[in-house]
């Protein structure tokens, strides 16, 4: 009766203009926490009113309106609508199991009634994080058994930047100090992530980097090393490493950093010859090496972990998002045997952590989440098949005339738009305009894809099937072929 009566003031009169009391008393009325089936227009009005989004241009969302999403199942979400998506980014690459498994919710309630919080500081611990770390530590290389948990990527990228210089503080090399990154990484949001990372959009706000974080070239191949092979590129890119340990002294450098594949940055693929030199510098000039899983992690790219695909040993993994497919937020960093056998015998507190290191509720739902992906042997079906069958289909791509390159590793996927094929020249646009544009297309066709500048990215669920990799082929021919149109009527010639 309540809602009905809300629903016809919503009509005549807008939102703003009604007291915050009518607005309190209208959820108590109507006794439910749910804000679900309410008119999309409402929850819009709401939500550009009070909730400031992040990496949002607001000026923009305001004339826009953001896009209420209200369930998922699967590899498909729902808007406030009713209209289906499929969602080629799980999220933002996180749901690698899929929208709506019912056992995670069923286990977070339980660990919810049995021990909602308690922290794991001062000598405590809890059966759900020993039951996690166990876990993990069998998954991971061998040489690497212990976990530092967080509730998100960027906080377990904090926790690296301290953890790599309490280490070498303490075996008696406070010097090395310096982490070396790549330009257009993308390490998280926070002042120490974001400065580990490489956007340059984002060290102009807030005076980033901070101290004592340095950046070399990205090994991207198609936007930076076109007149080379590949193979020579790649590993001239490693090479940048080991100048830049030369340049600062190596007495100096603490770790280098790096996404196996670049996500953010555009779906970035190393050439096969860049890792192993990468390797080869760190190993030789005594740096650790932390490879940034919070999207290779757990299954994304056929296994376990990106560095095993790459065949690297890091000493640091940071790990989130597929770690318990977004369901809790909750993140981490495996460290080696090396790390915390030194700590353990050099002692002294790490003076570090976060009340929510090892959530209960979060970790209780990662293992569940892992449960799951082992159990359905969703791993092994990515590499034997499912990736298989999504890379025959992707290079296909390759012919529509509007993609330069169509690349893919595992379930990460990306679209170089370029109105020149033969040249893969850029659009007479401004960077990233045909990406949007295309980027509406797809949303506008029941398709979600990310666009990195003229890029388009996918980051579909582990879980997607075979039908729904040609729904997801189809879907993006048809908006190729709308965006070209698009693009034609605004003057741009393709050829
Ligand atoms: C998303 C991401 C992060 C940051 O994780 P948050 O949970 O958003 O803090 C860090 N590293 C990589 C590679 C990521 O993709």
């Amino acid at each position: 009766m309540v809602e009905q009566e809300f629903v016809e003031l919503l009509v005549v009169g807008s939102i703003p203009t009604l007291g915050t009391t009518l607005w309190d008393n209208f959820f108590m009325d109507l006794n439910t926490s749910k804000i679900n089936n309410k008119p999309t227009s409402f929850l819009q009005e709401l939500d550009l009113e009070h909730h400031l989004h992040p990496f949002t241009d607001h000026k923009e969302l305001k004339s826009k309106k953001p896009r209420v999403i209200v369930r998922g199942d699967g590899v498909f979400i729902y808007d406030n609508d009713g209209n289906r998506y499929l969602d080629a980014m799980s999220g933002l690459w996180c749901v690698n199991i899929g929208y709506g498994r019912k056992e995670l919710a069923l286990v977070a309630k339980k660990q919810m009634e049995e021990l909602p919080y308690y922290n794991t500081f001062f000598q405590t611990s809890h059966p759900p994080v020993i039951e996690l770390s166990t876990k993990i530590a069998s998954l991971a290389p061998k040489d690497m058994n212990t976990i530092f948990f967080s509730s998100s990527g960027s906080e377990a990228n904090e926790t690296n930047i301290r953890l790599v210089r309490h280490y070498w503080a303490s075996i008696g090399k406070p010097s090395k100090k310096i982490i070396i990154s790549r330009r257009n990484a993308y390490h998280g949001s926070s002042m120490g992530a974001a400065s580990l990372g490489g956007m340059s959009s984002m060290h102009s706000q807030g005076g980033l980097p901070i101290p004592n974080i340095e950046h070399i070239n990205q090994p991207y191949w198609y936007g930076e090393g076109k007149n080379q092979a590949p193979e020579d590129f790649g590993k001239q890119r490693a090479l940048e490493l080991e100048e830049k340990i030369n340049e600062l002294g190596s007495e100096n450098v603490a770790a280098f950093i790096g996404e196996p594949v670049q996500g953010a940055g555009g779906v970035i693929i190393p050439p096969d010859t860049y890792w192993p030199e990468i390797q080869r510098i760190c190993d030789e000039h005594n740096i650790l090496l932390i490879s940034d899983e919070v999207i290779c992690g757990f299954g994304r790219l056929g296994f376990w972990f990106g560095s095993e695909s790459f065949k690297i040993k890091p000493d640091i993994m940071t790990i989130a998002k597929g770690l318990s497919s977004g369901y809790q937020p909750i993140g981490g960093s495996i460290i080696s045997n090396k790390i915390a056998e030194t700590l353990e015998q050099e002692g002294g507190e790490f003076n570090h952590g976060y009340t929510y290191s090892a959530h209960p509720v979060a970790a209780a739902v990662a293992l569940e989440n892992i449960r799951i992906l082992d159990e359905e042997k969703i791993v092994e079906k990515v590499q034997n098949t499912t990736s298989k069958y999504l890379e025959e289909k992707w290079l296909l791509l390759n012919d529509h005339p509007l993609i330069g390159e169509a690349r893919i590793k595992g379930m990460m996927g990306a679209l170089e738009l370029t109105p020149e094929k033969s040249k893969r020249s850029p659009f007479p646009l401004p960077e990233g305009e045909a990406g949007m544009i295309t980027r509406e297309i797809c949303i506008k066709n029941g398709l979600i894809m990310r666009a990195v500048g003229d890029k388009m990215i996918i980051s579909p669920p582990l879980i997607i099937e075979k039908n729904e990799i040609d729904e997801l082929i189809d879907l993006i021919w048809k908006s190729l072929e709308e965006s070209k149109n698009h693009l034609e009527k605004l003057g741009i010639a393709f050829n």
